[in-house]
């Protein structure tokens, strides 16, 4: 095939721009000038009309699993108070058979009058007779009414587990809110969807990602079920998608399964499973961020640590042992240093040259641990969205002092790291471009807000690397992704806008046209 009228954009190492792409057998055979190549007679040819041309955008930090299932439940995402997402509930709950699960996600009651947490009563009022499970948008926390938390088993003598907090009124009486590892109490007597309705869910979300302009995530955390998933849907010859998948440390017998197991492959690298994902602390949002002082709206709450660090450094070395890279959620500051402190023991412990440890978020960062990230080789995981989303409340949970290390992107670039770039879909959307556009402005989108500590911004070259080459090589797939040479996976993406030189509103309004993979088209817009 071969592919002209561009202008490429092909990352290598020099930044070249070419008009021509040859592509055989799935592999980038030629990248350069038209005039230098004789099209063989016969070859298929596609004018790409003088439009912008980049390797296949790739999201470092997304969850297909949540994705599908949030696609098979509720979705409260916007919605501006409790009582509007109760009578919601109460709706759907009218059209289904008593005892019925109510399963939902994407409150945030930043959005709401008084910004209060939730509690059991509103639901109970609404939908007294069926279980509401209904998951906080960063995914920490997890409102529920009475019914939901008597099939828990959640009642006054429930004790908080270690990094979690069962939420209690003033005489200790659960009042539905459950924060971090809690949040388990439900989720094991939460009914799972069947195999079908789950398949076909990921098999549109794949859609979804396609359509804005990605060719691959890395999952921060999948679990057996939908692993399950998508080897089924390979199999079918139905995942037309590049899937790095970190394995959930957080379900045992996922983590038991592949430590027994060993890293896999299914698909001629359609799904790679080559990492374990592990949570140090909990979110911003939801006051589950492990801080080293306390918050500045919450006095006396530090956040949760989920997974202590001698634990952490444990499962590093016994993960790397076996040729996992190891990916650490830390979004607090002490939750950062727990984690850089525990890589660099095992570090001393077992050296690996190329080890490739990753932290994910990397959000709030002490002065002293931003340069410990380069000297160690472990890469920041960053999502940019979250930057211009929590730009609103972020200072009223950690005060100015600690704001100047929090998405701090250019202070991690100025010492020689490099970023893989996310969105933590559905947290956030999956638009990659909605990310670059973030990490260039620092700004809303659609605002006139004048941005958010400018000096942290990203160039766009950087940015775009950060979907790109900097993410295949977070994930040891240099060899094959990230940029358009010779021998490396034609994955690429044709876009509606140049994304070097298109107006800074335009980027996150920029969209695929054409999409191929393994040099198969994927997706035409
Ligand atoms: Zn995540």
């Amino acid at each position: 095939m071969l592919l002209t009228n561009g202008r490429i954009y092909t990352l290598d190492a020099h930044d070249g721009v070419v008009d021509t792409l040859v592509v055989r057998q799935g592999r980038v055979a030629f990248a350069g000038r038209r005039a230098d190549v004789n099209a063989a007679a016969g070859e298929e040819t596609i004018d790409l009309g003088g439009r912008a041309v980049l390797p296949g955008l790739v999201d470092a930090h997304g969850h297909l699993m949540h994705l599908a299932r949030a696609r098979l439940s509720f979705d409260a995402r916007g919605l501006a108070s409790e009582e509007e997402i109760a009578r919601r509930i109460g709706e759907r709950a009218a059209t289904r058979p008593r005892g019925e699960w109510i399963i939902g996600r994407n409150w945030d009651q930043n959005l709401w009058p008084g910004r209060q947490f939730p509690s059991k009563a509103t639901l109970d009022r609404t939908a007294p007779d069926h279980p509401v499970a209904l998951v906080r948008i960063d995914g920490h926390a997890t409102w529920a009414n009475s019914a939901a938390l008597a099939a828990g088993g959640i009642d006054l003598a429930t004790p908080d587990s270690p990094g979690g907090l069962v939420a209690r009124d003033a005489r200790g009486e659960p009042t539905g809110l459950l924060v971090d590892t809690a949040q388990r109490l439900l989720q094991r007597v939460e009914p799972r969807p069947s195999e079908a309705q789950f398949d076909r869910a990921v098999r549109e979300c794949i859609v979804d990602c396609l359509a804005v302009g990605l060719t691959g995530i890395h999952e921060m955390g999948a679990e057996l079920y939908a692993l399950a998933a998508y080897r089924r849907l390979v199999e079918r010859g139905d995942f037309p998608f590049r899937n790095y998948v970190a394995v959930a440390g957080r379900s045992a017998s996922t983590w038991d399964h592949y430590r027994r197991r060993g890293p896999e492959t299914i698909g001629a690298g359609r799904v790679v499973i080559g990492a374990l994902k592990l949570l140090a602390d909990g979110a911003l949002g939801s006051r589950g961020a492990a801080l080293h002082d306390a918050y500045c709206d919450d006095p006396g709450n530090t956040g949760l640590v989920l997974v202590p660090g001698e634990e952490v450094e444990r499962l590093t070395l016994e993960a790397g042992a076996l040729g996992f890279q190891v990916c650490v959620h830390a979004i607090g500051d002490r939750a950062n240093t727990l984690v850089l402190d525990a890589f660099e023991h095992a570090l001393a412990r077992a050296p690996r040259p190329d080890h490739r440890l990753r932290v994910e978020h990397a959000q709030i960062l002490a002065p002293a641990d931003i340069p410990r990230f380069q000297r160690l080789g472990v890469l920041p995981s960053m999502q940019a969205t979250h930057c211009t989303s929590d730009m609103a409340w972020a200072a009223e949970r950690l005060g100015p002092d600690r704001l100047r290390g929090a998405y701090a992107w250019r202070s991690l670039l100025a010492t020689g790291s490099v970023i893989a770039g996310g969105s933590d879909f559905p947290v956030e959307s999956p638009n990659p471009f909605h990310g670059i556009h973030a990490a260039v402005t620092r700004r809303p989108r659609g605002s006139e807000d004048p941005g958010w500590q400018p000096e942290q911004r990203m160039t766009r070259q950087e940015a775009v690397r950060s979907f790109t080459t900097w993410n295949a090589y977070a994930a040891r797939q240099e060899a094959d992704l990230g940029s358009l040479e010779p021998g490396k996976r034609a994955d690429l993406v044709v876009l509606s806008d140049d994304i070097f030189t298109c107006a800074d509103e335009r980027i996150p309004e920029i969209r695929p046209t054409l999409t191929l993979l393994d040099g198969e088209i994927v997706f035409r817009g």
